[in-house]
């Protein structure tokens, strides 16, 4: 990773990006109460947090705000957060449940509070493959009613997911209008945004060297430094400064496709309510509309590269066993990014040293999860620790090589996950 790759993955979010950010780069020696590393919703939300409570905090990202997963990612919100019952044991199942749906209102609120435009709607399908999954559709219903969930939802059948979204590929789905969609790059700008209005610093273009550990820790980069009274490491799949970190996850590329902008039939037909989609495999496929009516598909292929054309050719032909009517649409966009996936599936929050302290591994549960994240490092930071330890006794597990393997590694589980999801 160095400063000079291009600003963006020529994602759909890119092209439509309604505020272009030019930070300066870090230069000179800088102080700092925070020095956050990152810049995706991990590092924003923690910076935001942190800003409007008057802590004087500097992002340092080796890209431009939104670089990451979270500027590239399917935009799908969804509530939740890994571990649940291993978390239930040790904070009581209602705050697990509170835990789960925290970083929705985290996001509510910012864009009302900072007028941010991104395109955020709700509504949600889990939909079903096999027998099976209805089974787990039933219990996730049941679950929501026995919290009394008071958004709309419920179970539907074959026909009325076919009369939803014009595919008879799914046996059901549970339909839940409290999760949604939105476009996260302009959501992680605007957060950027407010930050700064806070009075939080953001360096653009400037990775991040090496962190020199101590009372007062220093963040270096090529040209500068910031020394703060805590760091945040915020990196997720794309860090490669503290070696320990690393081999707690497995970088997994994820990737999607846009549409041309369809046609009002065709958005009649195939998401008239412009719902958010998403299968329960473990190698998942997901999709929705844009704003523009665009369709964006995303799934994993067996690929590390970042060649739209051989993207379009793994996801298009997925994407027509589901849509056929879709056969004569272009597709005019095609990137991927890179998950942190823990081998354990246990989100991971933790300190490196008492003053740096970090949060990775959502899987691709990340857009509610870093907000709420970034809430609790920004708590820890603030003297107030319970959610921030509880969360970080969660067992993390090493894989021997994950740094130097990564590539056979994740080529190993997608055989193994692919194996469990024809089950
Ligand atoms: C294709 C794709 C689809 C996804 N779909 C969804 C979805 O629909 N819903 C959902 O909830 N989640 C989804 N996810 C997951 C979600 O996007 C991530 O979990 C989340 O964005 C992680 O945020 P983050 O800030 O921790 O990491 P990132 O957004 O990856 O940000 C990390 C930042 O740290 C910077 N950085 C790293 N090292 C350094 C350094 N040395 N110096 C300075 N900066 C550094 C990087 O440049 C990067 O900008 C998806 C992910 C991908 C890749």
């Amino acid at each position: 990773m160095t400063g000079t790759e291009p600003a963006h993955v020529g994602s759909y979010y890119a092209a439509t990006v309604n505020d272009h950010t030019e930070f300066a780069p870090l230069r000179g020696e800088h102080r700092a109460d925070v020095c956050v590393i990152g810049a995706g919703f991990t590092g924003i939300s923690t910076a935001l947090h942190l800003a409007e409570k008057g802590y004087n905090v500097h992002v340092v990202e080796a890209h431009k705000v939104g670089w990451g997963a979270s500027g590239r990612n399917g935009g799908q919100l969804i509530a939740g957060i890994s571990a649940e019952k291993r978390l239930a044991k040790m904070m009581g199942k209602q705050a697990v449940w509170d835990l789960r749906w925290a970083g929705h209102e985290i996001i509510r609120q910012r864009v009302r509070t900072y007028n941010i435009d991104c395109d955020l709607k709700y509504g949600y399908l889990d939909v079903a493959i096999k027998p099976r999954h209805v089974r787990d559709l039933e219990n996730n219903c049941r679950y929501l009613d026995d919290n009394n969930f008071a958004d709309e939802h419920r179970l539907l059948s074959q026909a009325e997911t076919r009369d939803l979204i014009g595919t008879d590929a799914y046996l059901g789905a549970l339909l839940n209008m409290g999760n949604g969609h939105l476009h996260p790059l302009n959501l992680c700008v605007g957060e950027a945004r407010a930050a700064v209005v806070n009075g939080a610093t953001i360096y653009e273009q400037s990775p991040v060297t090496h962190i020199e550990h101590g009372s007062k820790p220093v963040v270096h980069a090529d040209s500068g430094a910031v020394k703060a009274d805590f760091v945040v490491i915020a990196g997720n799949a794309y860090h490669r400064l503290e070696p320990i970190l690393r081999g707690q996850v497995l970088p997994v590329n994820s990737f999607i496709i846009a549409s041309e902008p369809l046609t009002a039939e065709l958005v009649r037909e195939i998401n008239r309510d412009d719902l958010a989609v998403c299968d329960p495999n473990y190698i998942l496929q997901y999709f929705r509309l844009s704003a523009d009516k665009r369709l964006l598909f995303g799934g994993r292929c067996n690929y590390f590269g970042m060649d739209p054309l051989l993207i379009k050719s793994q996801l298009v032909p997925r994407l027509l066993k589901i849509y056929p009517q879709l056969r004569d649409t272009r597709f005019e966009f095609a990137w991927g990014g890179s998950i942190a996936v823990p081998v354990n599936r246990a989100v991971q929050l933790g300190r490196v040293a008492p003053n740096v302290l970090y949060a990775q591994g959502y899987s691709g549960h990340g857009i509610n999860v870093t907000h709420v994240t970034g809430q609790i490092l920004a708590e820890a930071i603030a003297g107030t620790s319970e959610r921030f330890d509880v969360i970080s006794q969660l067992k993390t597990m090493r894989v021997p090589g994950a740094a130097t393997f990564s590539r056979q590694l994740i080529t190993l589980g997608m055989i193994y996950y692919g194996l469990k999801d024809r089950l």
